[in-house]
């Protein structure tokens, strides 16, 4: 018997599952740290859905739609109501969460010998699914306010010449949303060898006047913008993410992807809820509201906070942070240790949760203080 057994691929020895910790509700009661929305459906969204499951459980005997054209027709209405124009349903793909649609992606368009490339700090999932699709990894940096620096972005794509650029905007952990003139800057240097594929899994959140990158679409065939319902949909138990391009990329993925991969009862469940599209994304403003307000807060507060569009913030630095980190948990209230080191990430909860938030950051400042002071 060999040492190793079962045989895994060599670079997959002795790694870790990603994911955030997870810990019991009744232990650690407020829970900011997976930038989930707090907002759970209402009955009569949840007596909806549970109505569509039933009809579409009389049919499990039969595999679903493979081309899901009823949800893809729904999804296109929606890009063009929240950014997009012209977004035909031909243009739409959707798969079990956007995680699911990013790997498809690097299925696809990645592989041995190709490229990807993003700038650090950036969603650690990425090199994840490089290293699944035997995809060479590769990251440059932003800058110290978290944005690009155009010109040093431009430089670094046309010396590597990835096959696809991730760039989440707003962007996971710093919340910073990139402007358009950086999007069509990036989609030219990538040209016509690679992808640039704008994540907006927090799209919905941006501040006012800030635009989506779906509004470039017509001007760039290279440009792939993905959404997901697991953030401003409050739905991420539901699994579905999704993403616009050039019907030519999404006839792509249709190589790579499992056969049936999005099941009647997703699709049933998508389509509910995509009836439902403005009861959703009410909530999305009072997050919005409450995520300028924890800033501010923390501004006043005397630290470092990175600007945000999206549903989380990041903020430090702290010499410890995991001793921050743990303030926080042993007083009931969980955010996420990531991000440069000395930052963290806190998702914005409801009003309620972030004042428990604000009282338990408060109270671990204070006694960390005292601390240091008795050992002086
Ligand atoms: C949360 C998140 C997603 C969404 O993932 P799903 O698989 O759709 O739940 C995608 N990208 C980023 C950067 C995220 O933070």
């Amino acid at each position: 018997m060999s040492a190793s057994f079962p045989p895994l691929r060599d670079e997959l020895r002795g790694i870790e599952p990603y994911g955030a910790p997870q810990m019991a509700h009744d232990r650690v009661p407020v829970q900011l740290n997976v930038n989930e929305n707090p907002y759970a459906p209402s009955a009569e969204l949840a007596a909806s859905l549970a109505n569509a499951v039933s009809t579409v459980a009389l049919e499990l005997n039969r595999y679903p739609d493979r081309e899901f054209v009823a949800l893809r027709e729904q999804l296109a209405g929606y890009l063009n109501a929240s950014g997009g124009s012209d977004i035909t349903p031909d243009m739409v793909w959707a798969a079990n969460g956007s995680n699911e649609v990013m790997q498809q992606l690097l299925q696809a368009f990645g592989g041995p010998g190709r490229l990807a490339l993003s700038f650090a700090p950036t969603y650690s999932m990425y090199p994840e699914y490089a290293r699944n699709t035997l995809t060479e990894w590769a990251v440059g940096h932003r800058e110290e306010d978290f944005g690009l620096d155009l010109d040093r972005a431009r430089a670094l794509v046309e010396e590597r010449r990835p096959s696809i650029v991730l760039l989440p905007s707003p962007n996971n952990p710093t919340g910073t949303a990139l402007p358009p003139e950086a999007v069509s800057v990036l989609c030219e240097a990538v040209g016509d060898d690679g992808l640039l594929v704008v994540d907006e899994a927090y799209g919905e959140f941006r501040r006012t006047g800030t635009p989506s990158a779906l509004e470039l679409l017509p001007r760039h065939r290279n440009l792939v913008v993905t959404r997901t319902m697991s953030k401003a949909f409050a739905l991420a138990g539901a699994r579905l993410g999704y993403l616009a391009a050039d019907p030519a990329i999404c006839d792509a993925l249709r190589i790579v992807r499992l056969p049936y991969h999005l099941s009647a009862t997703t699709q049933a469940t998508a389509s509910v809820a995509l009836s439902y599209v403005d009861e959703l994304l009410a909530h999305v403003d009072d997050l919005r509201v409450e995520r300028d307000a924890t800033v501010s807060w923390l501004r006043g507060q005397g630290l470092d906070v990175a600007d945000s569009d999206a549903n989380f913030v990041l903020f430090g630095r702290f010499a410890d942070r995991h001793a921050v980190w743990q303030g926080l948990v042993d007083r009931g209230v969980l955010i996420r240790e990531t991000g440069p080191a000395g930052w963290l990430r806190v998702s914005i909860g409801t009003a309620d949760e972030m004042t428990s938030f604000r009282t338990a950051l408060t109270e671990t400042m204070e006694s960390r203080q005292e601390r240091m002071e008795e050992q002086r």
